[in-house]
């Protein structure tokens, strides 16, 4: 991939990133995600189209509202420019196999679809500790039919599918809804519909191992107890975005290890 088709490729991710700040704010309010303007949360002045630059606009105002001057988080931020990586990261495959045809392309597109989804509910959850649940249902259609028309094996799709919701529904039912959300179910099943059988093991076992080992650093530090929820959401949607990336390496390499 030329630097140039790079910038090009981050600059709209930061685009789409930007786009999923203000989309993250409206599933919030409950506002519809398509109409109507942006405006700042604070003052609720409409935002001008020098205050939406992705990076730009936010380095430029320093962080803060051109209108009420109101701290804005730096998590906007963070996620235009990690959308921008992604996109890159995602786009990297495709550009450098040279390999660009109709179905490359497609695969390309779904591909970012599934890091904005992924991204949309990485962050509700770490900030309101909920998983969106219009957001899954919809990202499970349009994985579903994307994952089948670009030629993956419906029993994939559908081991993948079961595996995922099964591990959580499980989990669910035994504890009668103490230890996870109804949300973590639809999560699961969305994880194996993106990413199918074998690869849904991968991310599972991403998931459960960073997410015990940042727990155990929590605990070491002493500034959570046990009963301090952790949002498990964040943990498995990393997981799958590392798993869309490598998930194939990894799974390689661990069973190298193994034999
Ligand atoms: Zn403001």
């Amino acid at each position: 991939m030329t630097p140039l088709v790079a910038i090009f490729v981050f600059g709209f991710g930061t685009v789409i990133g930007s786009f999923l700040n203000a989309v993250l704010w409206r599933i919030r309010t409950g506002e519809g995600f398509v109409y109507g303007r942006s405006y700042c949360p604070c003052c609720r002045h409409t935002l001008a189209a020098k205050d939406l630059i992705p990076v730009f606009s936010y380095l430029l105002l320093r962080g803060r509202c051109r209108y009420c001057s109101k701290g804005i988080h730096p998590s906007y931020l963070a996620v235009e420019l990690a959308m921008g990586a992604l996109f890159v990261a995602f786009a990297m495959p495709v550009v450098s196999a040279g390999l660009i045809d109709g179905k490359s392309l497609a695969s390309m597109l779904l591909h970012w679809y599934f890091a904005a989804v992924l991204m949309l509910i990485f962050v509700y959850d770490l900030r309101y500790m909920l998983i969106p649940r219009s957001v899954t249902v919809w990202a499970m259609a349009v994985a579903a039919a994307g994952g089948l028309l670009l030629g993956a094996r419906p029993l994939t799709l559908a081991v993948g599918f079961a595996v995922g919701g099964g591990v959580f529904w499980l989990q669910y039912a035994i504890s009668k809804g103490k230890w996870i959300g109804g949300g973590d179910i639809q999560l699961g099943a969305l994880m194996g519909l993106m990413l199918g059988w074998p690869l849904i093991l991968v991310a599972l076992f991403i998931a459960y191992v960073s997410g015990a080992l940042f727990g155990g650093v929590l605990l070491a530090s002493k500034k959570t107890s046990w009963q301090s929820q952790i949002p498990f959401g964040t943990f498995l949607t990393a997981a799958t975005v590392v798993t869309l990336l490598w998930g194939q390496p990894i799974l390689t390499w661990y069973l190298g290890l193994t034999i």
